[in-house]
């Protein structure tokens, strides 16, 4: 199982592609380049032939762990099943070859394909406008704190700080401070739902936001949540919502009637694109009509006249632009296509199946591992390796012993408010069969820890690569080929 690097399998003079002999009059290449800028010595890239780096590529490919090859239950990130049907329709010349600087007038079709997103994104969280220019979920979140920020200094104070549970994903007290906000924390309760009091003491005129996921990461709904959003709005604060993994709610409920004023959604994760490795994705933000005047450029505007969509910059309030163009338009398709395609009763089917799953593992898992919060969870459900702990294996032991059951690890040690967390989120789109298989590693796990704790320190076995130096990894990171043979 033992991949060599690609350079490793260069030959000198091999080549991936053959060209026509240069036949364009030849000119001293200091005429076309400063001397300063030229190359001393040749690039020392990897001669290969196209079936070389063809049959590395899927060779590397086939070490890792993806949704198309293996159950994937990794909590927080909803790495599902996309269907092609998305990627073709994404690929589509009319979607895929249009250029952000071609004139509106011949890329109607886009527009109006991002037109009838926006209108479907509000449909589904209740919320008035929405843009579609941010990149990712924590890029989303700090367009919607800049326009919160907005919000409140149109008012008069741009106030100081943000609220964020201490169970909120690590990108939420991020986000607030990039945007300038002082992060106040607030406590869980037993139940893992917010502390109503505790959030009560902190909650004063300086607040400008409350961020909140619902359900909460701990995998459970806040029920709290009308109660929440009027004590903030009361104090003048905005409610802003991570709808990072709206596959718990979307069809059943929606953000916007619980009190929302900003949410963002995660479309790689909820609506249907491949994600992993850092992206590609999109992160789009949706207002109330009170925020709406503040949305990034440029909008999409329809003539009144003819109908004819166009992008409009003229905003006098707006925040600015938050990235390059118009939006990841590759990803946008596919959410859209996505959307479409299960149309409003499929969509619902998504969460019930989402939330059914997740309930299912975790009560056929709570007679061997913790269940730190008891009640029905929502579309993740979060165990702990408590008492796997105490007979000497930890979480990681048994994420990495997962691996040999061929299953990825589902996310450990988050939430941090959970000692030794394992956080399950198994999807909608598995089956029970799947659910089963892993349910069975899960349990035959937990018997090797009670017999023999010792031989899970050193899994995963059947790995072509096993334990890892994870913290040297991150501090010495060194992926340079040349300068390793020096
Ligand atoms: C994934 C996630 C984010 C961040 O999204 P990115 O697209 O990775 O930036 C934020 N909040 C929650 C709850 C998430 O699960």
């Amino acid at each position: 199982m033992k991949e060599p690097l690609i350079f490793d399998l260069s030959s000198p003079g091999r080549r991936a592609c053959s060209l026509p002999a240069f036949d364009a009059p030849a000119k001293p290449l200091t005429e076309l380049v400063p001397q300063d800028c030229l190359r001393q010595h040749d690039a020392e890239l990897p001669e290969v032939s196209e079936i070389d780096v063809v049959r590395h590529v899927t060779r590397l490919s086939q070490l890792n762990f993806s949704v198309d090859t293996h159950f994937y239950p990794l909590g927080s990130c909803t790495m599902k099943y996309n269907p092609k049907i998305n990627d073709r329709i994404a690929s589509l010349p009319g979607f895929a070859n249009v250029h952000p600087y071609q004139p509106a007038s011949t890329t109607q079709g886009v527009l109006a394909a991002f037109d009838l997103l926006e209108q479907t994104f509000c449909a589904i969280t209740g919320m008035d406008a929405f843009t579609l220019q941010p990149a990712a979920g924590a890029h989303g979140e700090l367009t919607g704190l800049l326009l919160i920020r907005a919000y409140h200094t149109a008012r008069g104070n741009p106030r100081r700080k943000v609220i964020v549970p201490d169970s909120a994903h690590g990108t939420n007290p991020s986000s607030a401070h990039l945007a300038g906000y002082q992060v106040v924390t607030v406590p869980s309760n037993k139940q893992g739902e917010v502390d109503i009091e505790k959030f009560r003491e902190v909650l004063d005129e300086e607040v400008a936001a409350v961020m909140l996921t619902n359900p909460s990461t701990h995998g459970v709904f806040e029920t709290h949540i009308l109660e929440i959003a009027a004590m903030a709005h009361k104090a003048g604060a905005l409610l802003y919502y991570d709808g990072a993994n709206l596959n718990a709610l979307v069809g059943l409920a929606r953000p916007g009637d619980m009190g929302f004023d900003v949410v963002h959604l995660n479309v790689h994760k909820t609506f249907g694109t491949p994600h992993g490795g850092g992206g590609p994705g999109a992160g789009p933000v949706g207002v109330k009509k009170s925020l709406e005047p503040f949305l990034p450029t440029p909008r999409i505007a329809r003539n009144a006249a003819n109908g004819a969509l166009s992008w409009s910059y003229d905003r006098p309030q707006t925040i600015g632009k938050m990235r390059t163009f118009h939006g990841s338009t590759g990803i946008l398709i596919r959410a859209l296509t996505y959307i479409l395609a299960h149309g409003a009763e499929g969509l619902r089917r998504v969460s019930e199946v989402a939330i059914i799953n997740a309930n299912y593992i975790k009560k056929k898992l709570k007679d061997l591992y913790d269940d730190p919060f008891p009640q029905a969870c929502m579309h993740e459900t979060v165990l702990s390796a408590k008492l796997q702990k105490k007979q000497g294996s930890s979480a990681r032991d048994i994420a990495k012993r997962l691996l040999d059951f061929g299953f990825h690890a589902p996310t450990i040690y988050f939430p941090m408010t959970v000692p030794e967390a394992l956080m399950i989120e198994p999807t909608e789109t598995e089956s029970r069969e799947t659910l089963n298989r892993f349910i069975s590693a899960m349990r035959q796990i937990a018997e090797e820890i009670a017999h023999n704790p010792e031989t899970l320190h050193n899994a995963p076995f059947t790995m072509p690569v096993t334990r890892v130096d994870e913290v040297k990894a991150a501090r010495e990171l060194d992926v340079n080929f040349v300068k390793r043979n020096v």
